[in-house]
């Protein structure tokens, strides 16, 4: 059961001043299925029955990322549960992850409906030219845009997230109406496990009911970073499939048992999916830049797997010819499948966060930079072999009735289908980048 257990805007002296978005806030401790203690941070207010009576919408719309499932993977008998709910429901079969194939990215292009030139977040890793290092992009002010988390806020809807990712946390911040907090993190890839995770969701939708649930499956991806040549590492890879899968079995189960299935859909789909090097097969692009005249000290270097966003940081004057250079020396490098100048390729969509040039590996190939023991991650996403992506919406409402479409749905599409399912009028300013898939 929830009940507000503090309040941390309860600081001395600050009677005479608004709250900081920070101290809106109310903990609420729910008890989970398991009996395990869930906390959710929830905005001021929206714990109380009052708040929970105030919009009596029936519909509810859950949003499933297997973070880096392949689509193949779906087929692969270890995953009955979500095979099932794509029979049933409205399949996309072309589906894919936009640039770059990344996390960050795509979970924000999935919440905001527009590529990141308008919504921010081109990349897991930047080069922040203001603070003169590479950093994550996981603020709250790194999305430029409005959320359709947001969007329902204003009108009344509760809103929750369950991101087993500590960065995904951050990005998304306090936007949504109810929040959990990941853990426990698992060291390296700081992620909570599935069975932790889907706890909380399921906590989060009996107790909180909240009309737009945003879940993110991390097991599925961190056991993809692992090298799945050796043989237990496959069957790792195998096992997390299959368990993934029963928690998505779960989470349908509780919306049949507690009559929700009926008016809500689910949408199950990944940010990227997965793509493992040899351990030979290492792009590192820092020391051929470095060697140039031209180009040394004047670049800095964002490594995110299968891609590498490279920065001009010399002279403005210069910045032209050393463009044209960076793109010479990333052609040039074994293993690199194409280097592009970002301002010169409008369709990449990434804005000036992602640098001068955009480099993507081959198949099979990582970056690591600086240097190339940097990444030694055989399992890596961000590059064009990374794309395909499952995509369906499920559920027993009309509006995931059975269809296979060849559509090339993308991330960026649920936003515009969420808003669509909830009817939402209006839409970002020029419009959403992504369409409904419903
Ligand atoms: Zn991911």
């Amino acid at each position: 059961m929830c009940a507000p257990q503090q309040q941390a805007g309860a600081t001395t002296g600050a009677a005479a001043r608004p709250p900081a978005a920070t101290e809106r806030r109310t903990v609420l401790k729910v008890a989970g299925a398991g009996g395990l203690a869930l906390t959710f941070s929830t905005a001021l207010g929206a714990g109380s029955p009052a708040y929970a009576a105030g919009n009596r919408d029936r519909r509810r719309a859950y949003v499933l990322v297997v973070d880096g499932c392949r689509p193949d993977e779906i087929d692969s008998g270890l995953m009955p549960n979500l095979a099932a709910l794509r029979a049933d429901g409205r399949h996309f079969p072309r589906a894919h992850s936009l640039p770059v194939m990344e996390t960050l990215p795509n979970h924000v292009m999935m919440m905001t409906g527009v590529r990141p030139d308008r919504g921010g977040v081109p990349a897991n890793e930047i080069y922040d030219r203001g603070l003169g290092e590479t950093r994550t992009m996981d603020r709250p002010r790194d999305i430029r845009t409005t959320t359709v988390i947001e969007r329902l806020g204003r009108r009344g809807f509760r809103t929750g997230t369950v991101l087993s990712k500590d960065y995904l946390y951050g990005v998304f911040g306090e936007r949504a109406t109810h929040r959990w907090e990941p853990f426990p993190l698992l060291p390296v890839t700081d992620h909570a496990p599935d069975v932790f995770t889907m706890e909380a969701a399921l906590g989060m939708v009996e107790e909180l009911d909240p009309h737009l649930v945003f879940v993110n499956l991390g097991d599925v991806d961190r056991v993809g970073h692992s090298d799945l040549t050796g043989g237990s590492l496959q069957a790792l890879r195998r096992a997390a499939l299959a368990s993934t899968d029963l928690q998505v079995g779960r989470f349908v189960e509780m919306l049949r048992s507690t009559g929700r299935w009926k008016r809500s859909i689910v949408v199950v789909l990944a940010d990227h999916s997965m793509d493992w090097s040899r351990p030979d097969r290492v792009v590192s692009l820092t020391s051929p830049l470095a060697a140039d005249p031209l180009l040394a000290g004047n670049v800095a270097v964002a490594q995110n797997g299968g891609a590498d966003l490279l920065y001009w940081t010399g002279p403005a004057k210069q910045r032209d010819r050393g463009v044209a250079r960076m793109l010479e020396v990333a052609r040039g490098t074994a293993g690199v499948l194409s280097a592009h100048d970002r301002a010169r390729s409008s369709w990449l969509r990434l804005g000036p966060d992602a640098g001068d040039v955009v480099a993507y590996c081959r198949a099979g190939w990582r970056f690591s930079d600086p240097m190339v023991v940097s990444n030694p991650i055989p399992g890596n996403h961000g590059h064009p072999a990374t794309r395909p992506i499952p995509f369906f919406v499920g559920g027993g409402h009309p509006a995931a009735a059975k269809a296979v479409s060849s559509s090339l749905a993308a991330t960026v599409d649920v936003a515009p289908t969420i808003a669509e399912f909830f009817g939402l009028r209006g839409a970002p300013r020029g419009g959403w980048d992504g369409r409904s898939r419903i």
